[in-house]
């Protein structure tokens, strides 16, 4: 693609893998394909086409990821050319699915939907000509007009929901999250995808989920309660990630996601600095940042995998150029006791008090 030259296809096919992981789908081997351009029926060649049915086979693939957009007639004849129940979708599509699991606020979910909903228009001839081939063409022509009606419902479902998200946004007050009411402070992680934000959550919370919890019962499966020492406490949420490679027809959809860390009471912004494009990654979170309603929010950054960089102390030194930088590894857990630390001295500072990590 065009953005090769920074972001190649290694490591598109890499955060595409983090991306089915984050989705919940268990990565089990990735290829790619140079042609000057693709091929309109199967979007792969032929003979790529062949090697994959293949290791779908071997492997007991369930689902085929493609790293770019396909069209409905490629989604469709590669479902066909990979046989059985294999589930061929895109990168657009993964995403929105990792956006639905995520979307916490109203607004959020809208947004989400409506994306969904663009996304599904141009291919709702999928679904159809699956139809007409079951039914050995006799409805031909019918699920033509099928098609038309599908579409006519959809779009009109479009336009309820871009009403409706309009609302929202005029009394975006009265649809604020359920988390006003839990009485602790709420810290959010925000960075790219791979950045090790989840790694962190489960390395500072540890096996100390609560299902079962009625004041936390509400929340979402990606917010976890950190005790401290002296029995405080915060709620440590974990965001939809940045995506190096996001496709622009889910900027909306994103940054609404991304919403919900205007009701926080501190930004965590956690850099993989391990990664070559660290420097890009952290203006690029930087600026959406600005952009979002959050700049009253005190902010801590952390640079996580400090294990990975060889010249540990170059890092040290760098970070001293930066304000509120906070060297951690969420592997090995380096750093996490002066994490806890910043975390308390910025929570104190919006009056509230987090002693120290209880391990
Ligand atoms: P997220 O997408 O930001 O939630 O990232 P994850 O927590 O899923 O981590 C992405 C990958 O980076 C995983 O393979 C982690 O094991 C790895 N990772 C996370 N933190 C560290 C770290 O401090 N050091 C190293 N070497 N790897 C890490």
């Amino acid at each position: 693609g065009d953005q090769e030259d920074l972001f190649g296809i290694e490591e598109s096919l890499k955060e595409l893998a983090q991306l089915a992981d984050t989705a919940g789908l268990l990565v089990v081997g990735s290829t790619s394909q140079k042609l000057a351009t693709p091929n309109p029926r199967t979007y792969i060649g032929s003979g790529k086409v062949a090697e994959i049915k293949n290791a779908i086979h071997a492997l007991d693939v369930e689902t085929v990821i493609f790293d770019d957009e396909l069209s409905a007639g490629q989604l469709r004849n590669l479902e066909k050319a990979f046989g059985g129940d294999v589930r061929v979708c895109d990168r657009t599509a993964l995403i929105l699915d990792i956006f639905n699991q995520r979307a916490v606020t109203h607004e959020a979910a809208l947004q989400v939907a409506l994306a969904q909903m663009e996304y599904q228009l141009p291919r709702l001839t999928k679904m159809w000509s699956h139809l007409e081939r079951q039914a050995g063409g006799r409805v031909k022509g019918m699920g033509e007009k099928q098609i038309e009606v599908d579409k006519r419902i959809l779009r009109t479902q479009i336009g309820a929901l871009k009403k409706e998200l309009e609302s929202v946004r005029k009394h975006r007050k009265q649809y604020r999250s359920r988390r006003c009411s839990v009485p602790v402070p709420v810290v959010s992680l925000v960075g790219y995808t791979n950045a090790g934000k989840s790694t962190l959550l489960n390395k500072l919370t540890g096996a100390n989920v609560l299902a079962e919890d009625r004041l936390f019962a509400t929340l979402d499966p990606t917010t976890r309660r950190v005790q401290t020492k002296n029995g405080k406490e915060f709620l440590l949420t974990d965001t939809v990630g940045f995506i190096q490679k996001l496709p622009t027809t889910l900027v909306a959809a994103f940054r609404a996601t991304l919403e919900e860390i205007s009701e926080s009471s501190l930004l965590v912004h956690v850099v993989d600095i391990s990664h070559p494009l660290a420097q890009q990654q952290i203006d690029a979170v930087e600026k959406v940042l600005s952009e979002l309603d959050v700049a009253s929010i005190p902010k801590l950054m952390v640079w996580n995998k400090v294990d990975k960089v060889g010249y540990p102390h170059q890092v040290k030194m760098e970070t001293e150029q930066r304000e509120d930088v906070i060297c951690v590894s969420a592997l090995n857990g380096d750093g996490l006791q002066e994490f806890c630390d910043a975390v308390n001295a910025k929570l104190k500072d919006s009056m509230v008090w987090v002693e120290a990590f209880v391990p």
